[in-house]
């Protein structure tokens, strides 16, 4: 089994049968009881929209485990989810994690997964599974550039050999572009709208480079004047305007990781060109943007939110070849 544990979105991968789990990785708790009363879409739904009792959270929201009861929680459900009641278990589990991940939280992972009735747990850093997920050769001697741009963390690696070369990791991603068309709402239109919301404005017409410029779209929300609700229209050139402050930092990331890459390998990724991974390499754009601020080809890999769990799922199935891509190992008999 291979699981993506990301901030945004979980995915589960078995060997032989393909991706069998994607869900956001929200958990909602009823606070009185200390229970879980949804995990996944239904707890997605439920965020911003929950009564006093109950919280919706996201534990990895930021990259590192904020929450770790219920991110624990939340991959010991998602494990079961996949078994179906079944006693069936996995003997062996490879899960991918942010890299900025603390030791001390690699261990509580590998723990959780353990107790979930894995024998066998591997972890591996993101960008390396969204590198092997995107088809590019890690294995060769060749650099190989990955940013893998997901909800709460972008992540940019030079890779050679298997290995990680290089690696930044920026706590600046798809939230963080939501989060901007939120305040700008505020400011701008006097209105102010909801996590769901945001990231809808972003998915439906947002943009980092002038691609569909003509695109607008009706958005409703609660009007901080009158403080009633109101729709109103917006367009994509001020929607992409107002997210060029977090594009700015992601950019800025690939270019200080260029800066620092040894020239034979910088030789090579101007050859090969620079592939995008995770959920934000689906806003409109962005692979343009950073071809222009940088000068080097920029490729979108096919399934972006998939990268990560593809490339687990290669590692299970390609194991002896890829024995050195992990970062982390526990073993229980
Ligand atoms: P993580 O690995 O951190 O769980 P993902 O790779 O699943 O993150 O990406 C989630 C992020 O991608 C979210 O911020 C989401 O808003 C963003 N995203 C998903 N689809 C699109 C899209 N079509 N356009 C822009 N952003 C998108
Ligand atoms: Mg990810």
């Amino acid at each position: 089994m291979g699981i993506d544990l990301g901030t945004a979105n979980t995915l589960v991968y078995v060997s032989g049968k393909g991706i069998v789990l994607q869900e956001p990785s929200v958990v909602a708790m009823d606070q009185d009881e200390k229970v879980p009363l949804a995990v996944g879409e239904d707890a997605k739904r439920m965020l911003g929209r929950t009564p006093g009792n109950v919280v919706a959270l996201r534990p990895l929201r930021d990259g590192v485990i904020a929450d770790f009861d219920t991110a624990e929680l939340m991959l010991k459900h998602f494990i079961a989810r996949v078994h179906e009641g079944r006693t069936l278990v996995s003997p062996r589990i490879v899960i991918g994690i942010p890299s900025g991940v603390t030791g001390v939280e690699r261990r509580a992972v590998m723990d959780a997964a353990s107790q979930a009735g894995a024998r066998d747990v591997y972890l591996i850093d993101e960008p390396v599974a969204a590198a092997i997920g995107a088809g590019l050769p890690v294995a060769e001697p060749t650099g190989n550039m990955i940013i893998d741009i997901g909800g709460g963390t972008t992540e940019v690696a030079v890779l050679s050999l298997q290995g990680t070369v290089l690696s930044e990791s920026v706590r600046v991603a798809g939230d963080e572009l939501s989060e901007s068309i939120s305040q700008y709402m505020k400011k701008v239109h006097n209105l102010v709208i909801g996590e769901r919301t945001s990231e809808e404005i972003k998915i439906t017409i947002g943009s980092a480079y002038p691609v569909d410029d003509d695109s607008m779209m009706e958005v409703r929300g609660l009007h901080l004047l009158s403080g009633l609700p109101r729709t109103v229209t917006v367009k994509a050139p001020e929607i992409r305007e107002s997210m060029s402050e977090p594009l700015a930092v992601i950019v800025d990331a690939v270019k200080r990781t260029l800066e620092r890459t040894p020239p034979e390998l910088a030789a090579d990724i101007i050859d090969r060109g620079i592939m995008l991974a995770g959920g934000g390499a689906l806003l409109k754009g962005i692979d343009t943007l950073i071809s222009h601020e940088t000068g080097i080809v920029v490729h979108v890999a096919a399934d972006p939110l998939s990268c990560v769990v593809l490339g687990t799922g290669r590692v299970l199935e390609n194991f002896k070849q890829l024995e050195r891509v992990f970062s982390g190992r526990s073993r229980n008999f």
